[in-house]
């Protein structure tokens, strides 16, 4: 059964998102410098949508929690010096004001958050009468029809501009991914809401650095939209260990895009 949903193409300062979208930068703010010498490089790749984690859902408690408001006004100098549009992640009200705020361009929903109905419904309710994109990450388990769910609820606060996220799926079992794929999801979920931009998260699917390309390889074959990667400049070497995801940022080094 084909999903009735009101989309329509994804427009940031009227210019469309073109395929394949690329969306990257770190994991986390940690920092105004390392943002922004995170998103200088992108830039100049001609990446035009910079990715950064200012709350993080993290799985115990005591962990790096994120930097939090703010790295909001970092965002916004990455904004002002490098004419990137700037996305993050919102899992509550709270931070859906704060966003908005500060004037983030591009929202996303995170697995954890996409999993919980009532949490996705609230931040539906914050979104009714604003105009942003909202893209909503695959939540946890391999469930397309939570994954829908959380697309309606957005969509049905007048949400028009979205996208899904393809991020993996987390399992008990020992695999090569930190989250597999099961491709047959995200397929799934195109053949329901055939209007649907796909991206693909390989990062966050990986765990590490090993198979980031062949899974970004693997989404064009797929013809999906496009990728969204945790992307960290390299500030010293022997490089830092990062407070989040570590092992799965592709890396700047010297400011020289290498094969990480
Ligand atoms: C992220 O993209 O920063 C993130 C926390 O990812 P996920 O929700 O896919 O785990
Ligand atoms: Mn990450």
């Amino acid at each position: 059964m084909v999903v009735d949903v009101d989309l329509e193409p994804i427009s940031l300062d009227g210019e469309i998102f073109t395929k394949p979208v690329i969306m990257a930068g770190p994991c986390s703010a940690e920092t105004e410098e390392q943002v922004l010498n995170t998103a200088i490089p992108l830039a100049k790749m001609g990446i035009k949508i910079f990715r950064a984690g200012i709350w993080k859902p993290r799985t115990r408690p005591n962990a790096f929690e994120g930097v939090g408001s703010v790295g909001l006004q970092w965002l916004q100098t990455v904004k002002k010096e490098t004419g990137m549009m700037v996305s993050i992640e919102v899992a509550n009200v709270k931070h859906v004001y704060e966003a908005l705020k500060y004037g983030v361009d591009i929202l996303w929903i995170g697995a954890r958050t996409s999993a919980n109905p009532f949490a996705v419904q609230d931040i539906a309710d914050s979104l009714r009468g604003v105009n942003i994109p909202v893209m909503v990450k695959n939540p946890i388990n391999p469930d397309v029809d939570l994954w829908i769910g959380a697309i309606e609820r957005i969509n049905n606060s007048g949400i028009k501009q979205m996208a899904a996220i393809h991020r993996g799926f987390s399992s008990y079992d020992k695999t090569l991914y930190r989250n597999v794929p099961q491709w047959q999801v995200p397929i799934e979920l195109r053949r329901r809401i055939p209007e649907m931009p796909i991206i693909t998260d390989p990062s966050h699917i990986c765990g590490n650095r090993e198979f980031l390309y062949d899974i970004s390889q693997k989404a064009m074959d797929l013809n999906f939209d496009g990728l969204l990667i945790d992307r960290q400049i390299l500030v010293n070497e022997p490089h830092p260990a990062f407070l989040s995801d570590s092992d799965s940022q592709s890396r700047f080094s010297h400011g020289v895009h290498r094969r990480a």
